[in-house]
């Protein structure tokens, strides 16, 4: 590890698990001040005393505890310098646009669209102040490409994540503040490898479109959002970032 990003402060979003899990660990082994925020306050905060950061329960669709858990960043380390906008969900019930209902439409637009707006509404007036800044949403590569497996709902967050960004990334751009999404493409988190265990089937029909064959490490998700976060991507903003081992280049994968 390089310490690129030694005493900077980084908020992690969705910290108790995957990505967002292993990018903690990897901001803390670049030399990064971690403040882990999560739903799930067990494994949040240990998270966080993995790495000696600090954690903070906070559901990131609620304006309230977003304004508190930025303001309260600021207040005890003084600055911000990464937020790694990650939490999101996929629920089973979001599915079919014929079956998808609109609870679970709108549950799954709050959690994954709604919670960029407002954790970068209430983080971007601190970088401002400090002149710099690096925000990393996570949206994915279902935001660039069509899947007849539909999840309606969760497709149409990450469009609007990757649109918002873009646009924030463009407004900002001058005022020492960078705005990047990255675009994971699948990624072997604990819940998709016991779904596809169970169902083989399932997971061969998407490994086909994977030329490398196979599902991505959360290991090497975090290496790509290190890399955003860090100044080697200081001319890097409004940009789609894509980690997916080739998949939004395929035609015709190897056999
Ligand atoms: P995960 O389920 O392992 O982790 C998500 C974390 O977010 C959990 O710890 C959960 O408790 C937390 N969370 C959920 N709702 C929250 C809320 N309202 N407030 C605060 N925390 C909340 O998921 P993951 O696979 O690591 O996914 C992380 C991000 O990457 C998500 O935005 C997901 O959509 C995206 N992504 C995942 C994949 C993949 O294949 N795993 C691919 C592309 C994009």
């Amino acid at each position: 590890m390089q310490g690129r990003l030694r005493d900077r402060v980084a908020v992690v979003t969705g910290a108790a698990s995957g990505i967002g899990l292993a990018t903690v660990r990897r901001f803390a082994a670049e030399g990064a001040r971690v403040v882990c925020v999560d739903v799930d306050t067990e494994a949040g905060q240990r998270a966080a005393d993995e790495v000696g950061g600090s954690f903070v329960a906070a559901d990131v669709a609620d304006e309230a505890a977003v304004r508190d858990l930025f303001d309260g960043v600021v207040g005890r380390y003084g600055r911000v310098d990464v937020a790694f906008n990650n939490a999101g969900i996929s629920p089973p019930d979001d599915d079919s646009i014929l079956e998808t209902g609109l609870d679970a439409w709108e549950r799954v637009l709050r959690v994954n669209t709604t919670s960029v707006y407002l954790c970068c509404k209430h983080v971007i007036p601190h970088m401002r102040r400090q002149g710099r800044g690096s925000i990393i949403n996570t949206a994915s590569f279902v935001a660039l490409m069509g899947a007849a497996t539909s999840q309606i709902a969760y497709t149409a967050s990450k469009g609007g994540v990757l649109a918002l960004t873009r646009e924030l990334g463009v407004q900002f751009a001058r005022e020492g503040i960078r705005v990047n999404a990255l675009c994971p493409g699948p990624v072997a988190t604990p819940l998709l490898r016991e779904l596809f265990a169970a169902d083989p089937e399932r997971a061969a029909r998407r490994l086909v479109h994977v030329p490398m064959g196979r599902f991505g490490e959360p290991t090497e998700i975090a290496a790509a959002v290190a890399f955003l976060a860090s100044d080697d991507a200081s001319f890097m903003t409004a940009a789609q970032f894509v980690v997916d081992g080739g998949i939004t280049g395929a035609y015709v994968t190897p056999l």
